[in-house]
């Protein structure tokens, strides 16, 4: 059956409405998204459908979250193909246009705690405050019991649930492990911009991720491990924005021993940028 798509939010209601599982305690959960989806975003969806009667994906490139000289205008769009791979898997796909998601310029953004200027924010100002400004209107929209994110996105999905508790959202955030291609690439929209060329050398970044963790969990230096990850992937001809060990929970650069911490790196290989994540646990001292 395909799924049905609003653009409005009363035709948003109307769908919800006319669900057979609607009315009394029926959960719902929200999946957003840029849309070009792939296998990452369809395993989100299907956790929802785990934890939900209702499964919204809302498909929206925000433009509040791409700097000036970034892809917004090259982000890959196609609704019509998203919505024949949500056929069967969700009951709604939310596809708001910019007049209804910013009908007048958004002076009101969400403040965010510093960590929000570390990492990807450091290159990409703004982008978090543009995320979970767009992802906190949806939330106030569909007013869902669960929303999903996927923990490729771990800076993302760390702010994200911060978010939703300081601002009493009542919303659960759940979050999912990457998915990825057999060769160790992250599943992300941006990979088709990448030559083949460039598509042969991208698993270089998951493989030095796992043997940053793996020197790590041996006892290895971190500030080295990093250092060496970097060299290693520069070598390679990526433009390293960062490689960093973090604490799993905050994201703070304090790591303690048998703690859960997170590796996470950025790298632009040609005109793609990627980002991914490895968690381990530090070694006890
Ligand atoms: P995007 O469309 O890139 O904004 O992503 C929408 C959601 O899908 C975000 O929560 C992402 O973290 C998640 N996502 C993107 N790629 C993957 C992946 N490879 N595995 C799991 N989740 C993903």
């Amino acid at each position: 059956m395909p799924v049905a798509v609003a653009r409005t939010i009363e035709r948003l209601k109307k769908l919800r409405a006319s669900l057979p599982v609607a009315g009394g305690g029926a959960k719902v959960a929200l999946v957003p998204t840029m849309g070009a989806l792939h296998e990452g975003h369809l395993s989100l969806v299907r956790r929802a459908r785990q934890l939900a009667d209702i499964v919204i994906v809302s498909i929206y490139v925000n433009p509040l979250q791409f700097g000036p000289r970034e892809d917004f205008a090259d982000y890959p769009r196609g609704l019509s193909r998203d919505c024949r791979l949500l056929a069967g898997l969700a009951d709604i796909v939310f596809a708001p246009g910019d007049k209804l998601m910013y009908p007048q310029k958004q002076e009101i953004t969400i403040a965010l705690p510093p960590i929000a200027g570390e990492l990807c924010g450091r290159s990409r100002p703004g982008f978090f405050e543009g995320v979970t400004t767009a992802v906190c209107k949806l939330l106030n929209i569909i007013r869902p019991d669960y929303a999903l994110f996927g923990k490729k996105d771990y800076q993302q999905w760390i702010l994200i649930k911060q978010m939703a508790r300081q601002l009493n959202t009542g919303v659960t955030i759940a979050a999912s492990p990457t998915i990825r291609e057999v060769d160790g690439l992250a599943l992300s929209s941006r990979n088709a911009y990448l030559t083949p060329a460039e598509r042969q050398t991208a698993p270089l970044l998951y493989r030095t991720l796992q043997e940053a963790a793996a020197a790590i969990r041996r006892g290895g230096n971190a500030k080295q491990c990093c250092a060496d990850a970097k060299v290693k992937l520069r070598a390679a001809g990526f433009v390293v924005d960062y490689f960093e060990l973090r604490d799993a929970a905050t994201l703070s650069r304090q790591t303690d021993a048998g703690e859960k911490a997170v590796i996470l790196t950025a790298a632009t290989k040609g005109k793609t940028r990627l980002i991914d994540n490895i968690q381990l646990t530090i070694p006890p001292v």
